[in-house]
């Protein structure tokens, strides 16, 4: 049902909504309704609607606030949002547009209408996830790629600044990945890739990110998780990889890798950069010593004997 998209109605006047409402579900649209400002912005949080249709005069805060801070929370940035307004005048259709309405409709409106700018509103919204997508992954793994990380990371680590939260950053590369391509051809070279990104994927747990972060290179964010458990994680990668017979099945390649993190915790890095500089040097200690193996920044203050 939900196929066509989803739609939140927000306004004051129940008749309106009620019509409004079976208008769209006889067009197999799923809706959520709202009578007010606050309670939209709750229900925005739960159903992710993929379409907002937004009446401006309402007790409480109005349309115009409702449109400001939804469009504050970066989930719901690129919202379309349909204002709804019972008045003629120029001058609120503009606001309703600076305040990041995508398109608005007087009252009383032709329903034809209104289905009409709901379906240019949610071909725009499904053109921006398709761009976003394109944008925010890499091509040959599906992976999340540089880009994305470079966003999340920063985010994540002012997050845990902030909460004073615990998390790390694992680099990984491929031992010796020039010598598979030199030997096998970059096609192969290729499938190995992908095959690690799958390996990778399979071995994470769910609060864990994996980013293709460059050629053979690999990143995770491992978030919501102590060093004990970042350890283990990166240990059962480093192990299923160690077993995978990689390439094509008539000809499988042994292929090892190395694992080197960071981890968060307050005072212990100053900056992303400095975060980041220590896992690539964590992981540069793993090749180091022959590769294949976990080596991370945490234990290493305290431990001298870091590797496994
Ligand atoms: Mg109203």
């Amino acid at each position: 049902m939900s196929d066509m998209g989803k739609i939140l109605v927000v306004d004051d006047d129940r008749t309106l909504i009620r019509i409004v409402k079976t208008r769209l579900e006889a067009e197999k649209y799923k809706v959520f309704i709202a009578s007010n400002g606050e309670e939209a912005l709750r229900i925005l949080d739960k159903k992710r609607p993929d379409l907002v249709i937004l009446d401006i005069m309402m007790p409480g805060i109005d349309g115009f606030e409702t449109c400001q801070r939804l469009r504050s929370k970066p989930a719901h940035r690129h919202l379309p949002v349909i204002m709804l307004t019972a008045k003629h005048n120029p001058s609120e259709k503009v606001k309703g547009l600076d305040m990041g309405a995508v398109d608005y409709m007087t009252k009383p409106y032709e329903s034809d209408e209104l289905l009409a700018r709901i379906r240019a509103g949610l071909r725009a919204r499904r053109e921006y996830e398709r761009i976003m997508k394109m944008v925010s992954r890499d091509a040959l793994t599906g992976l999340y790629n540089r880009r994305s990380f470079d966003l999340r990371f920063a985010e994540e680590f002012s997050r845990a600044e902030r909460y004073n939260r615990e998390f790390s950053l694992v680099m990984l590369d491929i031992d010796h990945f020039k010598t598979v391509n030199d030997t096998y051809g970059h096609p192969t070279g290729d499938i190995v890739l992908k095959q690690v990104a799958d390996l990778i994927q399979k071995n994470i747990r769910k609060s864990d990110i994996p980013y293709r972060y460059g050629g053979e290179e690999f990143v995770i964010l491992a978030l919501e998780t102590d060093v004990a458990g970042v350890e283990i994680c990166a240990e059962r990668i480093r192990t299923s990889c160690e077993k995978f017979h990689f390439g094509k099945e008539k000809k499988p390649i042994s292929i090892t890798i190395s694992l080197g993190f960071s981890y968060y915790q307050q005072d212990s890095a100053s900056s992303p950069e400095d975060m980041l500089r220590k896992a690539d040097s964590m992981l540069y200690q793993a090749k180091a010593r022959g590769g294949n193996c976990v080596t991370s920044a945490t234990l290493q203050k305290n431990n001298s004997a870091a590797a496994q």
